[in-house]
């Protein structure tokens, strides 16, 4: 969708976008009901000047039916009305959530890596993307109410002016300050908001942790439910006192300006009394004039700054969209891995300098290092050293570095990021655990013969060379057992076995560089040298790259890189490394008890 200027136009067309039929009914019932009190001061003055005739036996019984008639039809409409809509305003949300949904998948799919970890947009992601359906169509219906409220106002104006012009030009300058004070307080509303999301982001985490699966464990053995709970609710209070005091402050300002408007207007329609006693305007009409008259200003500092305010806070959000939908994508995001795998013959970086996007220390500087086919490679060094950013370089993810990566004596930017995509294939270390079939959970390693319904035999070899016969035997639907806990009937695995299909993903992939970065973090030490050492039996003949700080776990790599201060500090096999004397042999024996 294309971005106007105005915020306004924006959140109409995006609505407009989900169903235009039933957007204009809502959009023309809010003006009908809008032009009911005016219609209302008519009929009811009528009723009340004909009832006084019918009493002074002027006028027969009978003349008091077309005003009762036409009060009723009109009460009667708005009600009806109110309910018809109601369902139709539902089915817009569901519509545009269907819409927005989508739309906020595919950007947030196509941005750019850099926006996924950088703190301002990752904020700005959490409040697009929370209710866009509803903040969007509340804001709509707001903008109607707001619409149909001014069509009253004016209305009714228009017959007060016509009878009493002084009381009508008031009304129209009583609007003016409540305009105001609304305007301000919807900006001083959303500023809280964005306040609060640092608040919100931490309280919804720590609701996570507090309730979520993953941590269910941990939370009944080490009783940290206590603690958390009471950080959750000074987050959470912190967040709600910014936003009470804002609401409160302006709500104040709001209701003390309205409540002098409304003694004002009260006294103004009286100074029409004297017209009554002339006879220039009748009994009926002044009642009718002095309690809709009332009526409205009492409207408007319920309902014309609460709905000012609301827009106001719909249109920064809309803003907010706006913001997000803009964010750069990177064009290769969505695009799957070419089906036929780019061939490995020599990675280079040569005197590669990196730092990630608006910090100042460079995480790899002047780092050189050469990956050649069919040897296995190691890179170790303590975490935070730089391993996973040289990753996140190799496969795509950030884009701007100094230095050169070349591939096959090619650079990088030369390929397309689907060639790029299917170069490598990698376990991370927060590997994901798809809540789906175990060879759903395997087979999406290889999307390309997974669409083609083709990923049978790699699955097979890839199950066999892992060893997960034994537990695929064990589970209810054998391998077409839903994993997880989504499922009524689905099974939860351990964290190993879940590491295994994350590695037999991995091997189902069919790039040429096999990557293991630290996926076996969470082992111990012993399984996860056994471990990297059945993946070498496995990998025999093709081109790996095991990322570890333990160092037992690598040492059977051809060629070990040690990262030490974004350089390669150390090269070489296990032998020449522990000759070397250096930083490699210096943590091989600190941590060889490890593994004795
Ligand atoms: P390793 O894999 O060796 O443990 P990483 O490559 O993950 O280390 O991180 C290297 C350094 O870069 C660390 O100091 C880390 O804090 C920093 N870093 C990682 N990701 C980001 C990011 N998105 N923004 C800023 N700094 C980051």
């Amino acid at each position: 969708m294309k971005f106007k200027k105005n915020q306004f136009l924006n959140v109409v067309s995006f609505v407009l976008n989900s169903s235009k039929s039933l957007v204009f009914a809502v959009f023309f019932q809010k003006l009908i009901v809008g032009l009911i009190p005016a219609f209302m001061v008519i009929s009811i003055s009528k009723f009340i000047d004909t009832v006084l005739s019918v009493f002074n036996n002027k006028l027969d019984i009978k003349n008091v039916y077309p005003a009762l008639f036409s009060i009723i039809v009109l009460l009667f409409f708005s009600l009806l009305s109110e309910k018809i809509i109601y369902f139709a305003n539902i089915k817009i949300t569901n519509k545009l959530r269907i819409n927005l949904s989508s739309l906020i998948f595919k950007k947030y799919a196509s941005l750019e890596y850099k926006h996924l970890e950088a703190p301002e947009t990752t904020d700005l992601i959490l409040r697009c993307t929370m209710a866009p359906e509803t903040n969007l169509m509340t804001t709509f219906e707001n903008i109607c109410n707001f619409f149909s409220l001014v069509l009253t106002v004016l209305s009714v104006v228009v017959i007060v002016l016509s009878y009493v012009w002084w009381v009508g030009i008031l009304l129209i300058v009583f609007c003016i300050p409540l305009f105001r004070i609304a305007l301000k307080s919807g900006k001083a509303n959303y500023q809280a908001n964005v306040e609060v999301t640092n608040y919100n982001k931490k309280y919804l985490y720590l609701s996570e942790v507090l309730t979520g699966r993953n941590s269910v464990e941990e939370r009944y053995l080490f009783g940290f439910e206590e603690l958390l709970n009471s950080k959750w609710k000074d987050n959470f209070e912190k967040a709600r006192k910014i936003l009470f005091i804002t609401e409160f402050k302006w709500f104040a300002k709001m209701k003390s300006g309205s409540l002098i408007m409304s003694v004002i207007a009260l006294i103004t329609t009286l100074t029409a009394l004297p017209a009554v006693y002339d006879g220039k305007i009748s009994i009926g009409i002044f009642i009718a004039m002095v309690s809709t008259v009332y009526a409205l200003v009492n409207r408007m500092a319920l309902e014309f700054t609460t709905l000012v305010d609301n827009i106001t806070k719909g249109l920064y959000y809309t803003s907010d969209l706006q913001e997000f939908l803009n964010l750069s994508e990177d064009e290769g995001a969505m695009v799957k891995p070419s089906a036929k795998p780019l061939q490995l013959e020599k990675i280079e970086f040569k005197d590669v300098s990196f730092k990630y996007p608006n910090t100042d220390k460079y995480v790899l500087k002047n780092f050189s290092l050469t990956i050649e086919n069919g040897k296995h490679y190691a890179i170790v060094g303590i975490n935070g050293a730089g391993k996973t950013t040289m990753v996140k370089l190799l496969t795509g993810l950030y884009k701007e570095f100094e230095g050169q990566i070349l591939i096959n004596q090619k650079n990088i930017s030369e390929y397309t990021p689907a060639e790029l995509k299917s170069l490598c294939s990698i376990a991370y270390q927060d590997f994901s655990r798809y809540e789906t079939t175990l060879n759903k959970n395997i087979a999406i390693g290889n999307i390309n013969k997974m669409i083609a319904e083709n990923a049978e035999e790699d699955f097979n070899k890839a199950v066999e060379l892992l060893e997960l016969n034994e537990l695929i035997d064990t589970l209810p639907q054998k391998s077409d057992t839903h994993l997880g806990k989504i499922k009524k009937d689905g099974v939860d695995l351990s964290g190993g076995q879940w590491q295994k299909i994350a590695i037999a993903r991995l091997f189902n992939n069919p790039g040429a560089l096999k990557i293991l970065d630290e996926p076996t973090a969470a082992l111990d030490p012993i399984t996860e040298s056994k471990l990297y050492e059945k993946f070498e039996k496995v990998f025999k003949g093709k081109t790996t790259l095991f990322i570890s700080h333990r160092l037992g776990s690598t040492k059977l790599a051809n060629v070990i890189f040690v990262i030490n201060d974004g350089k390669v500090q150390e090269k070489g096999n296990h032998e020449e490394l522990m000759n070397l004397n250096g930083t490699y042999s210096l943590l091989y024996k600190s941590q060889r008890s490890w593994y004795d």
